[in-house]
């Protein structure tokens, strides 16, 4: 078994790390908030008084953060390069842009380290039930070292490509989530207007060309898909902020790569206008609320 190092023991990182140790990995964390610390203490994660110190030792060396800014300074500036062995494997399962991504992994290779970007999809619960799909970017052999422990945290792990290549498949999908959450949003409304029911709808739209994820899981209305957070006064799910988070690294990426991708543009400023009258909080699936001008 495995000594890990974990940084960043928040709302997805401490359920992940939870999963290792459950996998009967040795799992030291690291988080800023004695909070988060003492809720992984609960869950079998030793603490770490710093992110240098977890290395030390460690085979593995996992981050969890909130952005690109903090991946490249836990690499960069907290020492964990200087303090693990070489050939330490580094992964990083933050949503953050892929130019920190690639800077990341070039202070990982300067130092003699395997690196793997690997960001998620799933949200907390697919966290907890250890059903994320990971989105892979690094090379074969890293990719194959690292592996094992992405299975102990989720489902599905594909290799997107070399270093950067995770960051791309998340940002891309989710730019394809936060439109198709709009086109379903507005779908709605348009039939509420005319009169035709929400389930009547939903029962066409499920089985025909409408047909798409933003709908058959995370239905902006209440009634036709139970689980739903339209049924729970659009209690998270996947937080508006966080919709808003990835559309920006998509109109980022599009702008440094020359990208065309004006749909993706609108979506962001939409979701920037929702974060903007309160609804940070809610599910990303509450832009319904915008768009009926409530
Ligand atoms: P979070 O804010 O709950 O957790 C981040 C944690 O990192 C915090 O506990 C914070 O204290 C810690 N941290 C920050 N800087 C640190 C440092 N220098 N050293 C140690 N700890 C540090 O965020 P989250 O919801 O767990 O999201 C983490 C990442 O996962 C983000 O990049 C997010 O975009 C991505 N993500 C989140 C979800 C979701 O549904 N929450 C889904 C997919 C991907």
């Amino acid at each position: 078994m495995a000594k890990i190092a974990f940084i960043g023991l928040g709302n997805m990182g401490l359920p992940m790390a939870a999963n290792l140790v459950k996998h009967g990995h040795e799992v030291r964390g690291v988080d800023l908030s004695e909070a988060n610390l003492k809720a992984a203490a609960q869950r079998g994660i030793v603490k770490s008084k710093s992110a240098a110190d977890a290395a030390m030792g460690a085979d593995v060396i996992m981050t969890m953060l909130p952005a690109g800014k903090d991946t490249v300074a836990i690499y960069g500036k907290s020492g964990i390069l200087e303090v693990a062995a070489k050939g330490t494997l580094l992964i990083d399962c933050s949503t953050i842009d892929v130019t920190s991504a690639r800077t990341a992994h070039d202070l990982a290779a300067k130092a003699g380290m395997l690196s793997v970007d690997s960001p998620v999809s799933g949200g907390v619960g697919g966290a907890e039930a250890a059903t994320l799909t990971l989105m892979v970017g690094g090379t074969d052999a890293a990719f194959e070292k690292a592996r094992p422990y992405l299975a102990c945290v989720g489902k599905k792990v594909v290799h997107c490509g070399d270093a950067g290549g995770g960051q791309a498949a998340k940002i891309c999908n989710n730019m394809i989530l936060g439109i198709s959450m709009l086109g379903v949003s507005e779908a709605f409304v348009l039939a509420e207007k005319l009169g035709l029911s929400h389930q009547a709808l939903y029962d066409v739209a499920s089985t025909s060309s409408g047909q798409c994820w933003a709908l058959t899981s995370y239905c902006p209305v209440p009634g036709p898909v139970p689980a739903s957070p339209a049924n729970n006064d659009y209690k998270p799910g996947f937080a508006s902020a966080l919709m808003l988070k990835d559309l920006k690294l998509a109109q980022e990426a599009a702008a440094a790569s020359g990208a065309t991708t004006p749909l993706g543009a609108l979506a962001a400023q939409m979701f920037a206008m929702h974060n903007a009258q309160g609804s940070a909080g809610a599910d990303f699936s509450s832009i319904i609320k915008m768009l009926r001008g409530k």
